[in-house]
């Protein structure tokens, strides 16, 4: 067996027995893995300070047998991101994008698409940009990776382009309902009002490429109505809630 060398992000870690620990990755190459790291609760060179959550390692992973756990053999630290466990806001902002890389994925998923967004949020807080537009930016974009994103150009239900007037989002549906179509909605799908400046701005945002994403500016009632509106439809669609977000959004 060769080992495989990759940029990994550490999503979790998890102690086992007396000197292991197991630790879910999300690389580069292979996506979301699960792993072993054999003595790494002990002080072991190999692994000190580096599988951390939020750790950007390049990691040497394999597997001796196709139905056994992979095993990490040896990590270098790319970047621990020590800011994320410095500063409250960053961390639970940090928590939050984890949490929801976590929930919509499943092991041995892959996607380079996800895992450079992933690596772009964690970045951004580490750089000291604003945590909850990170993480609106991030879930707006995660979304549409997996193939959730919201509508925002015109009306779901009659198709009408976006026009002047009080749009709703409908969490059922997944998109803007236009003044017409928006009438009674059951309380659990709610229509949440968005207000013209705020869907211009997610919808810009939503075909924006990352590195560009930063120049956009949320108003502070565009802020609470995205917020709004992405932790209602994440929670839908997920059918739990999202336990981090509370600490980044209030
Ligand atoms: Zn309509």
């Amino acid at each position: 067996m060769t080992p495989s060398r990759t940029p990994a992000i550490v999503l979790k870690v998890m102690d086992h027995g007396e000197s292991d620990k197991i630790v879910v990755f999300y690389s580069a190459v292979d996506g979301r893995q699960i792993s072993i790291a054999k003595g790494a609760k002990r002080s072991n060179k190999r692994f000190v300070n580096k599988l951390e959550p939020f750790s950007w390692l390049e990691i040497s992973y394999g597997r001796r047998h196709p139905n056994i756990m992979a095993q990490i053999f040896e990590a270098d630290l790319l970047n621990p991101f020590i800011t994320l466990r410095c500063h409250y806001d960053r961390y639970a902002a940090a928590s939050t994008i984890i949490e929801l890389v976590l929930s919509w994925t499943k092991d041995n998923d892959v996607d380079e698409l996800l895992y450079t967004t992933l690596l772009w949020g964690l970045t951004n807080l580490d750089n000291g940009r604003p945590v909850l537009p990170t993480v609106l930016f991030f879930h707006l974009k995660l979304l549409g990776i997996v193939g959730y994103q919201p509508h925002l150009a015109g009306c779901i239900k009659c198709g009408s382009i976006l026009a002047k007037g009080q749009y709703r989002f409908s969490v059922n549906r997944g998109g803007l309902v236009c003044p017409t179509c928006s009438t009674a909605a059951s309380p659990s799908a709610p229509h949440l009002p968005l207000s013209l400046s705020t869907i211009k701005l997610l919808r810009t945002a939503q075909d924006m490429e990352l590195e560009r994403i930063n120049r956009l500016r949320f108003s502070v009632a565009s802020e609470k109505e995205a917020a709004s509106l992405l932790k209602k439809y994440g929670e839908h669609l997920l059918q739990r809630e999202i336990q981090s977000w509370s600490s980044v959004a209030g």
